[in-house]
């Protein structure tokens, strides 16, 4: 075996133990390749492995992959902060976006979404641990940004993002996945129609499947350590 399918199998196997461990199924938890910084080349052999979803934090970076697997099927999820004029890019380019976190990207994507294609697939990025610094919507503001998404033709909310405190004990990591299960709570009880949450990335995948997330994002554990970025930010 060689060291990419040595690292998708022992992610896979990872996914499967915490599924049995939380008595969850296992077709209830996805994995997203986490892409960013490596290359259109290691994103295809993961692809020939069976991986179908990837994320990609920087629009230009992504799209330029993108030109180079044009005939693959991937899934493309956008997961990094989302400057204004990088819009229309993405919301023309990705399938899913998983780090909106205010009103005019919102509705940007949405205006700038092609009618030819399937509504962009969204997830709102909740900063749950509300770090000053951090990307992402303060929970007492997340369910007008929620109601916005749901009044939008192009856009279609998927469920919920979140990125803990780096480096925090395993206890509190769990208790911020548990408010993001409560807010998920809250917003279907408001009438969303909600199936995402997307927590756990390479050191908290087993604690976000125990509980609850339906998808992880794992970058290091499935390339290894990510190349710096070249000057361009383009890496191909
Ligand atoms: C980079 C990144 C990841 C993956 O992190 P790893 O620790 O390398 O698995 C997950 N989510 C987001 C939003 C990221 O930017």
């Amino acid at each position: 075996m060689n060291p990419v399918e040595q690292r998708f199998n022992a992610v896979g196997t990872r996914i499967d133990e915490a599924c049995s461990a939380a008595a969850r199924e296992r077709a209830k938890v996805r994995l997203l390749a986490v892409s960013k910084q490596h290359s259109a080349e290691a994103i295809r052999a993961l692809h020939a492995l069976g991986q179908v979803a990837f994320g990609e934090n920087r629009a230009q970076e992504a799209i330029g992959k993108m030109a180079a697997l044009s005939e693959l099927p991937i899934e493309w999820h956008f997961i990094g902060p989302i400057q204004s004029n990088k819009t229309r890019d993405i919301a023309r380019h990705f399938d899913w976006v998983q780090s909106v976190d205010r009103a005019k990207i919102l509705r940007k994507l949405d205006a700038y979404r092609p009618d030819g294609l399937a509504p962009l697939q969204l997830c709102l990025q909740v900063n749950i641990d509300q770090e000053p610094q951090k990307a992402g919507i303060n929970p007492e503001q997340l369910a007008e940004l929620a109601a916005l998404a749901q009044s939008l033709e192009r856009v279609r909310l998927r469920g919920l993002m979140c990125i803990p405190t780096a480096g925090a004990d395993a206890q509190a990591t769990a208790t911020s996945f548990q408010r993001m299960v409560a807010l998920q709570e809250m917003l279907k009880e408001q009438g969303h129609c909600l199936d995402t949450l997307s927590m756990g990335m390479s050191g908290d995948l087993e604690l976000a499947v125990m509980e609850g997330s339906t998808m992880v994002r794992v970058g290091t554990d499935l390339f290894g350590p990510r190349p710096p970025r070249t000057q361009a930010g383009t890496q191909l």
